[in-house]
């Protein structure tokens, strides 16, 4: 019963070390994920940090391309009406006049332009929007006049930067070709454009501490940019890796790469100037938005780490309580084993005799009343030997307790010894006094047994001075009971007692069968 209790309990042990392992995982596996799931949340998250601000340059190229486009068509649409109305009707002063007062009109109109001028074949002024003609005025050397001097084509021209030569504001030119009657060059007509307007477009536009906006001609030469430095004005940037990406057939585009004038990476949006051969640059640093990103992710960061520690601390603490229930589960067990083995060295003592280590009395009477009700059903005998050790009192008086006690424990021996057969059961009875049950046997086994006990005490010769055969010598006496009589116990025990009374008595160191 208590062995089965124990392997329960060992069972239930190992169910419960099952459960805190199971725990453990589940605790692990939750703060594995959730780590996962900041650190893929973190990096996303700089994903959409990045596209997210590639998405608004791209889009602020269109929107500002869409500006500056309108911006020049106005002007050249100016310009046009010019050049038709110059080559249709010659340049007479009076042409001049009136058509200075017209362009003055659209001068206030259009708040870009800083003039309206048309230069005759030979670059001197004909006439200026703004009124004054500087004496002496001549434009031949200009970029834009060159180039249409030597070009017949009839399109808008784009010169560079520059510096006006009236107001000495920075603008930029747009020009045509006009032409005599017979298709010769007969002058140009220009526009110029204040580059602080294209400017005063990008304000209001939130670039960042160190974002930029660049208007550029195809040729890879800046035409303006914000921040305004002077210095910037015309730099060559075509190595740029914008103008490697800016392939004849790509019209607009997003990267990432690192400028070629402060060598600051940036996450740039650009896009032609459709009908123009110019190139509009957005580009916001990338440090910034990394900035931006670090500042969330430091702050979902700490959210995490605040809810990976609450979990770890809830997880330790129902382990350690897990651990703490299979400690004491452990103990308890060992408790218990410990009452078994108790249990069993008590269930020994209650029935084993200390000295001799055959069956004690308690024992001895259990086992009688039992083999007498069991023989009683089955009618057949049951034998009993009683056996007394011969002048004792002497031999301890002679040789002492101690002494005693070991030739007791020698009797104990040979009749343990001989008493041997599976059912039978020595027992010492009291004092120096044994007995022996022998079940299934009748006074003739009982008496071969106890003469063989006997000699053999005899023959081992245990001196015993005070007796009168100088060894240690036993006296028996046999009963033997049938299942047909009614007989007690105790009947069976007397009647054995009898007979050993009578071998005391005839001399001692002999075996009676009770008669
Ligand atoms: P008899 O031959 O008539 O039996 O003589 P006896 O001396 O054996 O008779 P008695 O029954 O009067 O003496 C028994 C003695 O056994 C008394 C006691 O000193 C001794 N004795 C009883 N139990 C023990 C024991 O456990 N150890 C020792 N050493 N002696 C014991
Ligand atoms: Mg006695
Ligand atoms: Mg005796």
């Amino acid at each position: 019963m208590l062995l089965k209790k124990a392997s329960i309990f060992s069972t239930e042990w190992a169910e419960a070390k099952l459960k805190v392992g199971h725990v453990i995982l589940f605790v692990a596996v939750v703060c594995i994920s959730l780590i996962a799931i900041s650190t893929w949340g973190i990096f996303n998250s700089l994903e959409y940090h990045l596209h997210d601000k590639e998405t608004e340059m791209s889009n602020l190229s269109k929107t500002l391309s869409s500006n500056i486009e309108a911006t020049l068509t106005q002007a050249d649409t100016v310009l046009l009406v010019i050049k038709e109305r110059l080559e249709a009707e010659g340049g007479s002063t009076e042409d001049l006049k009136k058509l200075e007062e017209l362009l003055k009109i659209q001068q206030q109109r259009l708040p870009q332009i800083h003039g309206f001028f048309i230069y005759d074949e030979q670059g001197r002024w004909l006439l200026n929007s703004n009124g004054v003609i500087p004496a002496g005025a001549n434009n031949s050397d200009r970029d834009y006049f060159i180039y249409h001097r030597d070009h017949s084509d009839s399109g808008p021209y784009l010169g560079p930067s520059i510096r006006s030569r009236s107001t000495n504001e920075w603008i930029m030119t747009i020009s045509r070709r006009i032409n005599h009657p017979d298709g010769s060059f007969a002058g140009v007509t220009i526009a110029t454009i204040y580059l602080k307007y294209f400017l005063s477009l990008y304000d209001g536009v939130d670039m960042g501490e160190n974002g930029l906006i660049s208007l550029a001609s195809t040729s890879g030469h800046i035409v303006v940019r914000k921040p305004f430095r002077d210095s910037d004005v015309g730099t060559d940037i075509s190595k740029g890796q914008v103008f490697a990406l800016l392939k004849p057939d790509v019209s607009s585009g997003t990267a990432t790469i690192r400028s070629y004038i402060d060598n600051v990476e940036r996450v740039i949006g650009f896009r032609r100037i459709s009908g123009y051969p110019l190139v509009i640059i957005a580009a916001f640093d990338r440090n910034e938005i990394l900035a931006d990103w670090r500042k969330e992710s430091f702050a979902s960061l700490i959210m995490s780490s605040i809810l990976l520690i609450i979990l770890s601390i809830i997880g330790y603490r129902l382990i350690r309580l897990m651990s703490q229930q299979i400690q004491a589960q452990r103990e308890l067990q060992a408790q218990q084993n410990n009452y078994i083995e108790v249990n069993k060295s008590l269930g020994l003592m209650a029935l084993e005799d200390a000295l001799t280590q055959l069956a004690n009395r308690r024992h001895f009477d259990f086992f009688l009343d039992t083999e007498v009700t069991r023989t009683k059903r089955k009618l057949d005998g049951t034998a009993l030997i009683m056996i007394d050790v011969d002048l004792f009192k002497n031999y301890n008086d002679h040789y002492g307790h101690v002494q005693g006690d070991e030739c007791l424990k020698t009797v104990g021996a040979i009749i343990k010894k001989n008493a041997n057969r599976i059912g039978d059961l020595a027992a010492r009875y009291g004092g120096e006094e044994f007995a022996i049950v022998l079940t299934d046997t009748d006074y003739v086994g009982a008496f071969l047994l106890a003469e063989r006990i006997r000699l053999d005490l005899e023959n081992s010769k245990i001196p015993h001075s005070e007796s009168p055969l100088g060894v240690v010598t036993i006296s028996i006496g046999i009963s033997t009971l049938s299942g047909a009589e009614f007989e007690t116990p105790a009947d069976l025990i007397n009647t054995a007692d009898k007979a050993l009374y009578v071998a005391k008595s005839s001399g001692r160191n002999r075996t009676v069968i009770s008669s």
